[in-house]
């Protein structure tokens, strides 16, 4: 016998859904909420599973948690597919599950390609709202590739910029970027990293780097960073002695200190897990944030799966409101 649809089916969004009903105002409530909730032991990550699977060149995994405060339960699962882009598909695929926690029954289906992009670009916006100083004129963007725009329009929100200043280590990719300045009506200009860093009171660093692409000496005082491309072990992007200036924020502090930006100030013994604060005590005002115009701010943002399970919560809520989406019965 088929199951009845009703109001309390499962519900399934696809990413033109997606993109057309969460907005960056509700994607940085709900990061910023889950921050505050993690940072009150209401909710929590499990550990994540990310495996090179022999197949494809692909890797898959999936990131997981609960938020009791908030009732989310369910896990983003997903990967990188190096071959898609041949196939007229994006390499990193993902989609969220969630689930009722009083019952584990699956209740949404979300794409979660869109919703990563805006969820890491939350990410960073909710750390200049809590950290950058209130005076902040010039953006600086390190990175230009998807992310980078979600980013720049998630930031411009936070702070009256008035420029951005961007260099990329691929020169080619930066007119992207420069048009979504434009449209946002901010001057834009590409500049090298001396200059970037000399003008820049908000610097967010968004590559796939390797290797410290900003020297600490280039950094003026009063400048906030949010460091978002490092989030596998090897990556970095700013200089370690870089870090160990700064005052460290970050969403979780056990993935900073092994998959993030601090994991290599860690290692040289230049700071330790005590100097890194996760943001949601700043936010829920167990933590005072930014001291001083002097001090110089940063935000590790590993990218957590409970960021994930909170905007596809937005989604899967709207999309219900909004009669859209697909209802089915399992
Ligand atoms: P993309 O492939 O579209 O762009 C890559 C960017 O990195 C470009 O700016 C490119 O010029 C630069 N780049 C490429 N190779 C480089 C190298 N060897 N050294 C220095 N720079 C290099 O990628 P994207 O989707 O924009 O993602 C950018 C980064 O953000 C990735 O590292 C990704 O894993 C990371 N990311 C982090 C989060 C998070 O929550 N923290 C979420 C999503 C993506």
């Amino acid at each position: 016998m088929l199951k009845q649809i009703d109001q309390d089916s499962l519900i399934i969004v696809n990413e033109e859904t997606c993109q057309q009903i969460v907005s960056d105002a509700e994607a940085f409530t709900a990061v910023q909420d889950i921050f505050a909730a993690m940072a009150r032991d209401d909710a929590y990550n499990f550990p994540v599973i990310r495996e090179a699977i022999g197949y494809a060149d692909a890797l898959y995994g999936f990131k997981s948690g609960f938020d009791k405060a908030g009732k989310t339960l369910g896990v983003k699962s997903g990967g990188y597919w190096p071959g898609n882009a041949n196939k007229g598909l994006t390499n990193h695929q993902s989609t969220v599950f969630l689930f009722d926690p009083d019952t584990g029954r699956l209740q949404a289906l979300v794409a979660g390609n869109y919703l990563t992009a805006v969820r890491t670009a939350a990410s960073s916006a909710v750390s200049i709202n809590a950290l950058a100083r209130s005076d902040a004129k010039v953006l600086g963007m390190v990175g230009a590739g998807h992310q980078s725009t979600f980013q720049l329009r998630a930031a411009v929100r936070q702070r009256a910029f008035e420029k951005v200043v961007a260099w990329n280590p691929h020169p080619e990719m930066l007119p992207r970027l420069q048009s979504v300045a434009e449209e946002l009506g901010i001057d834009f200009e590409a500049v090298d990293r001396e200059v970037l860093g000399a003008q820049a009171d908000v610097i967010i660093t968004i590559t796939s780097a390797f290797e410290p692409l900003l020297k600490a000496e280039w950094i003026k005082p009063g400048t906030h960073l949010a460091c978002m491309g490092t989030d596998t072990v090897g990556k970095q992007e700013v200089a370690s002695a870089l870090v160990a200036q700064a005052t460290v924020f970050t969403d979780e502090v056990a993935q900073s200190i092994s998959l993030g930006e601090a994991q290599h100030g860690i290692a040289e013994g230049l700071i330790g897990e005590q100097d890194i604060t996760p943001i949601g005590k700043v936010l829920n005002g167990d933590h005072v944030g930014r001291k001083s115009d002097e001090e110089i701010t940063l935000f590790d943002g590993t990218g957590v799966g409970l960021q994930d399970l909170a905007v596809a919560c937005v989604v899967a809520k709207a999309a219900r409101e909004q009669g859209l989406g697909t209802l089915a019965a399992l």
